[in-house]
């Protein structure tokens, strides 16, 4: 039996394996097991039918030895504050494995946004806005969007931020609509960077993307964008799946036109010329990529060694467990880990960050000819690192992460 991993224990778990084969002084590897800063909020909003509802939320900073805290905020009815700061200690890393100036945190609010009307979901993100207003900022902490948050969300975010200040703050958050300050190629930006990687893994496996054979978890932003994509390259897209479950078409299906049946049905299920689908079912598919762009823990002791795919890009956060990776690793499975994989949607925050302190506007192509530069380069580093360390990519990429991270500290030096 696998024991039960909790999205802490799985990065707990990384953070010591990398510690171990960088040799890492126990002292820092301790200070890096916690967040600097957790702030617990209980966010109390008016319903529309006249009631009062307390709502719990937090955020976690985790890091910033390398530059302001950045991470996203989750509405969701699981969010628990060891889920956030897993969550917060993956984008320490993965901001320093794609090596932008940013530390790592995370926000979240335990609701359900399925459940609440607009004007609710609304006062719910103006009133945690205000909770958290003393610790965030242009310089000190960015939030972004994350599971069951949007653009409007931020827009939100940076509107009650900017009345508290008395002007107008665009960067102090990123995904923001392009109205507001927002970046060219943000929405897709996380999907997009998943498909450079992809497409390096690819090659290094020798299929080209237009034989692709592609199965997506999770139909929202990443999972979304990221058929998308696959499908404009000539991929195949043979499965994708939402929180109701999937559907399977081995001649491959039209995401734009999924799209269209979740937008009229609310789910991906029961659409024309599919067979529905469990979600076990559908990580189990024969494919040439896996993209798991749901939630944590869905890649297991258990269904590992049924996994058929070539390539898993992670585009979910902690989709698989320390123990699923051993089995995926011996199988020879091609994983591109979450804080490379995904690191594309953190990159294009800090493009529209940079935009928003220079009060500059990057056309798309500018924005995503820069966004494959630093993924390509990324892939490459955590690629290099795998095989002169002789370590599966997951290893490598929190070597490179936890590494720069502790060298930052090193030259800081500890205060007082
Ligand atoms: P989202 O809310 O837009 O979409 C989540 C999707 O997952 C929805 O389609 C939902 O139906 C589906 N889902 C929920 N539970 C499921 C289940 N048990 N099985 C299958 N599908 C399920 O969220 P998102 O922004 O696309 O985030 C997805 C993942 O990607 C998260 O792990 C998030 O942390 C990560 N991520 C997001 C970004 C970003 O830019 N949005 C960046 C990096 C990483």
């Amino acid at each position: 039996m696998e024991k039960s991993y909790s999205a802490l224990d799985t990065a707990l778990e990384q953070l010591r394996i990398a510690a171990e084969k960088l040799e890492l002084d126990p002292g820092l590897h301790e200070m890096l097991k916690y967040p600097k800063r957790t702030l617990m909020v209980s966010v109390s909003i008016k319903m529309d039918d006249g009631s009062i509802k307390t709502f719990l939320g937090c955020r976690v900073q985790h890091n910033d030895a390398r530059g302001p805290f950045k991470g996203g905020i989750r509405y969701h009815p699981n969010v628990t504050l060891d889920e956030v700061t897993a969550l917060a200690m993956w984008m320490t890393w993965k901001c320093a494995v794609v090596d932008i100036p940013y530390g790592g945190a995370k926000g979240g609010v335990c609701c359900n946004p399925k459940e609440m009307s607009k004007g609710e979901l609304e006062r719910l993100t103006r009133r945690y806005t205000s909770l958290i207003l003393d610790l965030i900022g242009p310089y000190r902490d960015v939030p972004a969007p994350d599971v069951y948050t949007d653009a409007q969300t931020m827009a939100w975010i940076m509107d009650t931020y900017s009345q508290f200040k008395g002007y107008s703050v665009p960067e102090c958050v990123t995904g923001k609509p392009l109205s507001v300050g927002g970046s060219e190629g943000r929405a897709e930006a996380t999907s997009l960077g998943v498909m450079f990687c992809v497409r390096e893994a690819a090659k290094i496996l020798g299929f080209k993307m237009n034989e692709a054979r592609v199965v997506i978890q999770g139909f929202g932003s990443v999972g979304w964008n990221a058929a998308k994509i696959a499908y404009d390259w000539g991929c195949k897209i043979i499965g994708v799946s939402d929180s109701s479950g999937g559907i399977y078409c081995k001649d491959g299906l039209n995401p734009y036109k999924v799209y269209e049946h979740k937008a009229k049905t609310g789910s991906v299920l029961n659409f024309d010329g599919c067979r529905n689908i469990t979600n076990e079912e559908l990580l189990e598919l024969e494919c040439d990529v896996l993209v798991p762009a749901a939630l944590e823990n869905q890649i297991t002791k258990a269904n590992a060694d049924k996994i058929k795919a070539k390539i898993v890009a992670e585009g979910a956060n902690g989709p698989t467990t320390p123990e699923a990776d051993k089995v995926l690793n011996e199988k020879g499975v091609f994983l591109i880990p979450d804080i490379l994989a995904n690191s594309g949607g953190v990159t294009v925050s800090y493009f529209e960050w940079v935009q928003n302190l220079t009060r500059e506007h990057w056309t798309l192509e500018e924005v995503k000819q820069k966004l494959e530069r630093k993924m390509v380069k990324a892939f490459n580093d955590v690629y290099k690192t795998s095989k002169n360390e002789e370590e599966p990519m997951r290893t490598a990429a929190l070597m490179l992460g936890v590494g720069r991270v502790a060298e930052a500290i090193k030259t800081l030096g500890l205060w007082p």
